[in-house]
């Protein structure tokens, strides 16, 4: 695909306000790909007052008429589904299986399932004496990260497209020509203009005009705890409503009694799956002591088969590569055990960072509390549950986890003690349907299946 040089805005491509431009490199050799438009306050204004104008009349299309559309978006996401993984490979450098499978496969099918939402969700509910209406929010601003171009556009777009709001999208500057794609998809279903505008550009600045402008509101950001923050405490200030998912340091509690090899080796495939840029993953491996040895050995035999360029790909960028890295001579330097990988540059050329094992870690070093955002796993050792519920439950995040047992109720019993928005009980797989979402500083709200879509409906009281 050829980038666009400018901005999708009230149904066609315009050019942008400003001359800037924004380099797209593939992280797999650094070469150059394209460049996309970096929009202005300018653009994010256009956008926002396409998307007002747009409001009303979205607003007032009946759920079956969207959920039509939304079909539409699904199967010409699916038509296009080699072309987006393509591209998705090549600005994210994931490796081309899992940018078909994970990266494509699961957007489209959460397209498919707000479209099934749309048409079946009761947008109107009797109370008592009174009619509930739940109508759309307004306007919507979503701003959206590199790691899952795809996937991270669509849990917000499609759920606000189901409530009847209108989109201005900011995509991540790494990823941009994703969301040109999909905004080539959504132009093609004939989506009325200004229901769906995207403006490319730098966060500090078309990220940032579009959380302060007073057109929106909502936000809904995905991204880092640092910029979130400044996000709500923007959106606080405005009264307007906000979403935010944030980072992870998510635990794999591996309790005695659980299949010890499943539990390390599917943990450690957790980790590594899109080279550990997941904010759900589970890069905290959490182990009883007297199992302890055992499982190092085993996690570090695991991570050895995942080689690097052919089933891990590359980090994003050079920024995310050196920041990795410093996490990594980190742990050592606070007295970590690295038992594979470690921060030399496993290929000469590419974003590389080697899968890594991290043993002998205690629950206050900074590799066990900060996210890290790349393949690196660190193995934390546990007295007894009690302990391991304080170090599962220790740190400021709480996106994600795992419980494995031999009995599925102790896992349970476990599970429901932890701060966390979603536990995969024994290796339960990934249900797109389930409220994604965090526990404490991983954010506010909840994306996918119809908790995803209330996000974006507020309710109207009518007493009779
Ligand atoms: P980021 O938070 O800077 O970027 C996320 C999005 O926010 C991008 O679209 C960016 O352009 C935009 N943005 C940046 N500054 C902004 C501002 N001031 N106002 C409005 N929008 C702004 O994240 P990053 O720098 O790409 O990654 C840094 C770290 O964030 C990662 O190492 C990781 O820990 C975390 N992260 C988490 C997720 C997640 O899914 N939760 C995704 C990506 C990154």
């Amino acid at each position: 695909m050829k980038a666009h040089d400018g901005m999708y805005i009230d149904g066609e491509w315009r050019a942008a306000a400003g001359r800037d431009t924004i380099a797209v490199l593939n992280p797999v050799d650094e070469q150059l790909i394209d460049h996309v438009p970096a929009g202005t306050a300018e653009d994010v204004d256009a956008a926002v007052r396409a998307a007002r104008a747009a409001l009303p009349a979205w607003a007032a299309t009946p759920p079956a008429e969207r959920a039509a559309k939304l079909a539409a978006l699904r199967d010409g996401l699916l038509a296009r589904k080699d072309e987006i993984a393509a591209t998705i490979s090549a600005e994210l450098g994931a490796p081309l299986p899992f940018a078909q499978a994970v990266q494509t496969g699961l957007p489209i099918a959460v397209a498919g399932s707000y479209a099934d939402l749309a048409a079946s969700y009761a947008f109107e509910e009797k109370i008592g004496n009174s009619t509930v209406h739940l109508e759309p929010v307004g306007v919507v601003g979503a701003i959206t990260p590199w790691n899952y171009p795809l996937h991270q556009i669509v849990n917000k777009v499609a759920p606000a497209l189901a409530a009847g709001c209108t989109v201005v999208l900011k995509p991540a500057e790494d990823t941009p020509l994703t969301a040109q794609l999909f905004a080539e998809a959504v132009h093609d279903i004939g989506l009325p203009a200004g229901v769906f505008n995207l403006v490319t550009g730098l966060g500090p600045v078309a990220g940032q005009a579009l959380a302060e402008h007073d057109g929106v509101d909502l936000v809904s950001f995905t991204g880092s705890t640092a910029v979130g923050r400044q996000i709500g405490a923007t959106a606080g200030a405005a009264v307007k409503r906000v979403a935010l998912e944030l980072g992870g340091k998510s635990a794999n509690v591996i309790l005695p009694s659980a299949d010890l090899a499943k539990a390390v080796n599917v943990g450690v495939a957790n980790v590594m799956g899109n080279s550990g840029q997941t904010c759900s993953a589970w890069t905290r491996m959490l182990v009883h002591a007297d199992q302890y040895d055992e499982a190092v050995e085993l996690a570090s035999a695991a991570a050895a088969k995942y080689t690097v360029g052919d089933r891990v790909g590359p980090l994003v960028n050079a920024k995310q590569l050196t920041r990795v890295r410093g996490y990594i001579d980190k742990g050592v330097e606070e007295g970590a055990r690295i038992v594979a990988g470690g921060s030399e540059a496993p290929l000469e050329r590419g974003y590389y960072v080697a899968p890594t094992v991290f043993a002998d870690v205690t629950p206050e070093m900074t590799i066990a509390q900060e996210e890290i955002f790349g393949p690196v796993v660190s193995l934390i050792r546990y007295e007894d549950e009690d302990d391991a519920l304080r170090i599962a439950n220790g740190t400021v995040y709480g996106l994600a986890g795992a419980v494995w047992a031999g009995d599925e109720a102790e896992a349970v019993a476990f599970a429901r003690r932890m701060d966390t928005g979603q536990v995969d009980i024994n290796g339960g797989r990934f249900n797109p349907l389930a409220p994604f979402g965090g526990y404490k500083q991983s954010g506010v709200g909840r994306e996918l299946g119809v908790h995803g879509l209330t996000e974006y409906l507020q309710t109207k009281s009518l007493q009779f």
